[in-house]
């Protein structure tokens, strides 16, 4: 991943905040109204990010795939309940006719649009259109809705302004002097509206920042115009301190450093986009992630402060298939590890966790799209097994590696679970155990019996 340059020419106000709500917090009429509420209480200069209403990204993959394998006709049917949904929304969301013709038009266009992709050939990039729908609707109704409040606002094209370059990564230079020129355009403006997700590539052609990427979008805008915070507004109070779906009385966490929120927003619960930390932490801003329907909790707050000792959470990822490469010519011999990493290059396989021996090593996958190509190809080198149904347990604090005793309580919470691998050092701040997924439950209930006392 690439490193994100630090810069400080701003000509917006340093009070400037971003705020993203995902798509449950846009996900109904009521909830928009709150967020519009939320947003009309808050006097400092502001740029909204928002995603699709909640369902429609998945609907419209579903409508993308269908076109895809050549069935027009189903894909017809799934818009055209997409669009009675919406319909649903603009007569309850709007109170004027006004507004109401309005709203119906742009839905009317949007789904026409859709509609053209069902008479046609269907290419690679327009699957990436079919995609974008969903937050061009939901900004689009959002600042029709502000407009009917009087709430005074702009709607900012993300296409104008967000860009990844030619190996997908945000294009940092281009995002910020063309979002500067859009802000610049509107001087006497507080209050911009703009989509999350959706941006475009190196050829100009609509792309996005992959599944979950409003997150990204908020941050990658946070640091374009030197935000003093990025607040991600969401259905949950904050990081927990564990899985709330497998585990009672769970805890939102307060304070987290940017390492620990790293290591946290990859596993479990998907609060937030992994990618979302990475250029908030290089420019230093804070990103607070908060309930839009209970706003008056804390949250969780993600800065560089220290954070204090011990574990602060624990999390788990589930799907994980363990492949042990077993093989006598590892032994004192150099490239060898390269040669079995290449074979996961080849297939675009990330691996997650690493043991070694000196005759085998042990890695975790959990994309399993290759995997029977990744087995053939390292029977080259050494008799391999595979375990699947395997969960990472995971434990997060600054420091905890270095903590002598941390390891061995964590042991000892769950000796009686069979443990096929450990992974300790490779980050102060992580310690990680591989189980079978059949075990996860009873894990995360005995480590926050341990670590957290429930
Ligand atoms: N709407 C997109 C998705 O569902 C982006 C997002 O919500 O963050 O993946
Ligand atoms: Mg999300």
């Amino acid at each position: 991943m690439r490193i994100f340059a630090e810069h400080s020419s701003s000509s917006n106000s340093p009070d400037l905040k971003v705020m993203k709500f995902g798509g449950t917090s846009v996900g109904s009429p009521e909830n928009i109204r709150l967020v519009a509420r939320l947003l009309a209480g808050t006097n400092e200069p502001l740029i909204v990010v928002l995603s699709a209403m909640a369902g429609t990204t998945n609907t419209l993959v579903e409508i993308a795939g269908l076109l895809e394998k050549g069935n027009p006709a189903e894909a017809n049917v799934r818009i055209n309940a997409l669009e009675h949904h919406y319909k649903t929304v603009v007569s309850s969301l709007f109170e004027t006719a006004g507004y109401r013709e309005k709203g119906s038009e742009m839905i009317r266009n949007h789904f026409t649009y859709l509609r053209s992709f069902t008479h046609d050939l269907f290419t690679a990039n327009e699957i990436k259109c079919v995609l974008a729908q969903g937050e061009l609707i939901s900004s689009a109704l959002f600042q029709f809705h502000l407009e009917e409040k009087k709430i005074p606002s702009v709607l900012l094209q993300a296409l104008n302004f967000m860009r990844i370059d030619r190996e997908q990564e945000p294009d940092q230079y281009y995002i910020r002097e063309n979002l500067d020129r859009e802000l610049d355009n509107q001087p006497d403006c507080k209050l911009f509206i703009t989509q999350g997700f959706i941006c475009r590539n190196a050829y100009g052609e609509i792309d996005n920042l992959r599944r979950g990427g409003s997150d990204f979008s908020a941050s990658l805008i946070g640091v374009a115009v030197h935000a003093n915070e990025v607040v991600i507004w969401t259905d949950i109070d904050g990081f927990h301190d564990n899985d709330p779906r497998y585990v009672e009385n769970t805890h939102p966490i307060a304070e987290l450093s940017f390492d620990e929120a790293a290591e946290l927003a990859y596993f479990g619960a998907k609060i937030l986009h992994p990618s979302t930390i990475l250029p908030a932490k290089v420019a230093g801003i804070p990103v607070i992630i908060k309930n839009t329907m209970n706003p008056a909790a804390r949250g969780s707050a993600i800065t560089d402060k220290p954070t204090g000792k011990g574990v602060k959470a624990i999390a788990a990822k589930d799907g994980i298939t363990a492949i042990r490469i077993k093989s006598g010519r590892m032994l004192l011999a150099y490239g060898f590890m390269r040669k079995v990493f290449e074979i996961f290059e080849l297939y675009k396989t990330p691996i997650d966790m690493i043991t070694t021996s000196e005759i085998s090593v042990s890695l975790t996958i959990d994309n399993l799209a290759f995997f029977p190509q990744i087995v053939e190809d390292l029977k080259h080198y050494g008799t391999v097994e595979a375990d699947h149904d395997q969960t990472i347990i995971c434990a997060v604090g600054e420091g905890i590696a270095s903590e002598s005793n941390i390891a061995s309580e964590l042991f000892n919470a769950i000796s009686d679970i069979h443990v096929r691998m450990i992974s300790y050092g490779g980050s102060q701040n992580n310690i990680s155990v591989l189980i079978p997924s059949a075990f996860k439950k009873q894990a995360l209930n005995a480590l926050s019996a341990h670590f957290f006392n429930h």
